[in-house]
């Protein structure tokens, strides 16, 4: 099983509603910071295919906040950030999780920790590491930490690939 937490970029980023087999996952958060009418309707389509909210506790938050400073990154995380990633942390003995996020900092720490990270935008990571994988049918890139080399969301193989480390 498969559970996929949405971050905030992933709803306003225009990733297809219903686009991922798993379950799917988000934070309060994370829903308060979608505004916009276009994002809402997104969010909307998401809940109708069975997204839902779960809430962190203030201990999760501590032990994120704990990983983050290890990692010291912590400076540039939001509150919202932390969540996801305590979200993403508490779920790991459950399921595969898999965070979707442009956020180069929450990559670069799910990358530490050993969360695997899927981006929505094909551009936009270029720090995170310098290899990544990516779909051959829809261009999502993925960590190298993915363990079955096949697109989660549209079935075709994931080839490896080498980015730049600076833009
Ligand atoms: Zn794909």
């Amino acid at each position: 099983m498969t559970c996929f937490i949405l971050d905030t970029s992933a709803l306003i980023g225009g990733l297809r509603p219903c686009s991922l087999s798993g379950k799917v996952y988000t934070t309060d958060n994370v829903i308060s910071e979608v505004k916009d009418a276009r994002s809402t309707a997104v969010l909307e389509a998401w809940f109708a295919c069975g997204l839902k909210v779960l809430s962190v506790t203030g201990e999760m938050i501590k032990n994120a906040k704990s990983i983050a400073s290890g990692s010291g990154e912590i400076f540039k995380l939001s509150d919202t950030d932390i969540e996801v990633l305590a979200l993403a942390l508490s779920l790991k003995n459950e399921c595969r999780v898999v965070l979707v996020s442009d956020d180069q900092t929450l990559q670069n720490i799910c990358q530490k920790v050993g969360i695997e990270w899927m981006s929505i935008r094909r551009r936009g990571i270029s720090k995170v590491s310098s290899w990544i994988l990516e779909c051959e049918g829809c261009g999502r890139r993925y960590s190298p930490s993915l363990k079955d080399k096949v697109c989660p969301v549209c079935g075709h193989r994931l080839k490896v690939r080498r980015i730049a480390r600076d833009r």
